[in-house]
């Protein structure tokens, strides 16, 4: 059997295995921050029609440019924005890439505050950008005077923020974007994945975009939408950035299936995001029901916590498999990171979690 090791494969990404989360089949599933609530039936009879009516069409390239979507996903951002400003691909992954591949490459360097999500490294590896890892203070925090001293000395060519920032949870205070922005040499990518679970006073980074055209807001339909399998993320940012990302990007990259599937579910936005009020009320109750067990808790504006279990993570991340419970090790020694779904779902955590102290 040949393997890996005998192919041609480039230097960086020899002995590196693929990135994911274990899917595993267990009773309680709380490890890639996905929505734990179905699609409504009202909304997946809207997507289904929508799709019905793409498939006789289908022997036709999709618009390349998603125009419609794109209008879509403007209208429900707000803030003035429109659809030269927007644009859609399969997941911010996906729109993540092509900022690197536009913006990054041989020879340039992304920046991101350590932890935060671990694609954006592999992303930065997998389009020949080096990736220098900057560090975060005391309890993950990140202050201004902090985060404008690294971007002076590396002055990257990308930076990443993430806000609210996983695996932490806490959304950045909008002081550090503006003072990165106004710091950085290059492109300011703010990743909003969980913008919409975000406490009273969060401030979107979508604010600033007016007379920062070197500023990018990345957000994605999977979480607050409960729409991650059908793979739809956006950019917002000034209209040359979206020219720029249109140099890279595939033709036809967006299918009509996926467009005409998340234009209808943005029509039922309100029912889809019904769900993230009662997300928070759970995402709430992991926070303070842990603290009051006197684990250590990170403050969260996103719909997963990260706290500390003392000892080795691994361990306990076990015992909670054990217990028919998924979390998430992000690797960082003596903590977990656990996703806010249904009521029953945090039930069953907190009692799998039990059997840690016993
Ligand atoms: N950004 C962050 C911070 C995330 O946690 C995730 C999903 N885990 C993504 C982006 C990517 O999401 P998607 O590609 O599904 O839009």
């Amino acid at each position: 059997m040949t393997s890996l090791d005998d192919l041609p494969i480039r230097a960086d990404l020899r002995g590196l295995s693929p990135y994911g989360a274990p899917q595993l089949e267990v009773p309680v599933r709380l490890n890639t921050n996905e929505n734990s609530y179905p699609v409504p039936d009202v909304v997946a009879e809207t997507i289904g029609r929508a799709i019905a009516a793409e498939l006789r069409n289908l022997n036709r390239y999709p618009d390349r440019d998603a125009v419609a979507l794109r209008g879509d996903l403007a209208a429900y951002l707000g803030h003035g924005l429109t659809r030269d400003q927007v644009w859609a691909a399969n997941g911010s992954n996906e729109v993540q890439q092509q900022l690197l591949q536009v913006f990054g490459g041989p020879g340039r360097t992304a920046f991101g505050f350590t932890p935060a999500y671990s694609m954006h490294p592999l992303l930065a590896l997998g389009t020949g950008t080096r990736w220098v890892p900057a560090r975060r203070g005391a309890d993950f925090g990140l202050t201004v005077g902090e985060a404008v001293a690294q971007v002076r000395e590396h002055r990257p060519d990308v930076v990443f923020l993430c806000s609210p920032n996983n695996p932490t949870g806490t959304a950045l205070d909008p002081a550090v974007v503006a003072a990165v922005l106004a710091e950085a040499p290059g492109m300011v990518v703010v990743d909003e994945a969980y913008a919409e679970f975000a406490r009273a006073g969060a401030v979107s980074a979508l604010s600033l975009l007016p007379g920062h055209p070197r500023l990018v807001v990345t957000r994605t339909m999977s979480k607050a939408f409960g729409f991650a399998g059908g793979r739809l993320g956006y950019l917002a940012a000034d209209p040359a950035v979206v020219a720029a990302v249109q140099l890279v990007r595939l033709p036809y990259h967006l299918s009509a299936l996926t467009q005409a599937a998340a234009r209808a579910a943005l029509v039922h936005r309100d029912a889809l995001l019904g769900t993230v009020s009662a997300i928070k009320v759970q995402r709430d109750r992991i926070v303070s029901e842990l603290r009051s067990r006197g684990h250590r808790v990170a403050d969260s504006d996103a719909n997963f916590v990260l706290f500390r279990v003392g000892g080795d993570q691994r361990v306990a991340w076990q015992v909670l498999l054990d217990a028919g419970v998924l979390v998430r090790d992000v690797g960082l020694p003596g903590w977990l990171r656990v996703t806010a779904g249904t009521p029953a779902e945090t039930d069953a955590f907190l009692l799998a979690l039990e059997k840690l102290s016993s």
